[in-house]
């Protein structure tokens, strides 16, 4: 039976922007999200392009959208298991994962307080720790906790266990969903740090990537936006950002991930406005500046303080006082140098979250992982899924995915 609805993998921002272009010209359209929360990585980010607003601002109004359309559904702590059918017509199979939170159970801070096991928050990237009970930031969607039932200790499931806002019997469940069209709009996950083993391989106390960055400066993060070296909570005074790590390498990502020279710029600025006195070097191979951020780089590239380097890093240490020693080679003067920093930060590319993984339709993928087809089977990629983009150009992505995927549905 033909379907009008339409399916988004994906609650990141493409995947919002794809279900609500389509939900608001009367589609039903189900978001299905593997996380327990929508907003994807721009909600880990301190500030965005191209007008370097807090995440809240752009996701609050989303989330809002989302809210007073009842055509779209969505379902978090989902994977999509099994596609079978053709366009106009799918049988999508969704496996829910539990949350044992019921709904209009918003304030549960008081009881996750109370429980004693402490876990790494996946959302702080090995920066700061989390309750089982816990909400990612203060406008998370929906608002609701989530239960890590894996991490409660004995104790905490006994504190849990007599609070009527928690059902710890919760199981999984398996519902199919028909639809006519599909977008994949499953985002991208940084390079993994482990894999650069000559710069540190994430072994290195005060070699941090550009993620962890910016949750260091979001005022919701683990040091409230503070940036401070990781090891002793002190003010950085030397700074340096190597560019292209993992990045157009051929034994790692072979492109340019397209947004961390930008990036890098923005994390800057963040040290500069906190720390008058601190220095900041940027060694890159190339600085990019895609479309309308030439005057913005110019800006920020301006500054006394801020040097920047023409040279590939090729080797990073931590050196006996905590400190950081990265052996550079200068593209201009061919000299090899040793610099030492006290905090470095490493510019790590986008990798589709995807690559590595077995799609359940038959959609064509290249050798990095990023969506290469579909179309004829009225499978869309948005956004990131498709190559390295920034917010804006990944809204512009996931609108005109959700265009084909209306269309698809309207048999044009
Ligand atoms: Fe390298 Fe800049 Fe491209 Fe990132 S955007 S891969 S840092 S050139």
């Amino acid at each position: 039976m033909s379907s009008n609805s339409i399916l988004v993998v994906g609650g990141g921002f493409s995947g919002i922007t794809a279900a609500l272009e389509a939900a608001e010209v009367g589609h039903e359209v189900f978001i299905v999200e593997k996380n327990p929360f929508l907003g994807g990585r721009v909600a880990q980010l301190n500030k965005y392009f191209p007008k370097l607003c807090p995440p809240s601002c752009g996701l609050e109004i989303q989330f809002q959208r989302i809210k007073n359309n009842p055509n779209v559904k969505f379902f978090t702590l989902a994977e999509v298991t099994e596609i079978s059918g053709s366009a106009g017509d799918y049988e999508v199979q969704v496996k829910i994962s539990p949350r044992y939170v019921g709904p209009g159970s918003a304030e549960l801070s008081g009881l996750a307080e109370q429980l004693d096991k402490e876990v790494d928050s996946e959302f702080e990237l090995g920066m700061g720790s989390r309750k089982a009970l816990y909400t990612d930031t203060p406008f998370a969607f929906p608002s609701r906790y989530v239960l890590d039932r894996e991490n409660c200790s004995t104790a905490d499931v006994q504190k849990l266990a007599g609070s009527e806002a928690i059902d710890l019997e919760e199981k999984e469940k398996v519902i199919t969903l028909n639809v006519g069209s599909i977008v994949y709009a499953t985002g991208w996950k940084p390079y993994d740090v482990t894999n650069l083993t000559n710069l540190g391989a994430g072994s290195v106390p005060n070699c941090i990537s550009n993620m962890q960055m910016e949750r260091l400066a979001s005022p919701n993060g683990p040091t409230n936006g503070k940036i401070v070296r990781p090891t002793d909570g002190e003010m950085p005074k030397n700074v340096a950002f190597v560019q292209c790590a993992g990045s157009r390498d051929e034994n790692h990502l072979n492109y340019c991930s397209y947004i961390c020279c930008m990036a890098s710029l923005k994390q800057a600025a963040y040290i500069r406005e906190q720390y008058p006195d601190t220095r900041v070097t940027i060694y890159y191979i190339d600085l990019r500046t895609p479309g309308r951020y030439d005057n913005f780089a110019k800006r920020i590239m301006d500054d006394p303080k801020l040097k920047t380097v023409k040279g590939k890093v090729a080797d990073a240490k931590a050196t006996p006082s905590g400190n950081v020693m990265l052996t550079v080679e200068d593209a201009v003067s061919g000299i090899k140098s040793e610099n030492e920093h006290d905090l470095v930060v490493l510019a790590t590319g986008m990798q589709p979250s995807i690559a590595g993984t077995k799609l359940p339709a038959n959609i064509p993928v290249d050798e990095e992982g990023f969506i290469v087809g579909g179309e004829d089977q009225g499978i869309y990629a948005a956004g990131c899924a498709k190559l390295p983009l920034d917010v804006m150009k990944s809204a512009q992505s996931a609108t005109a995915a959700a265009l084909k995927a209306i269309q698809t549905v309207r048999g044009r």
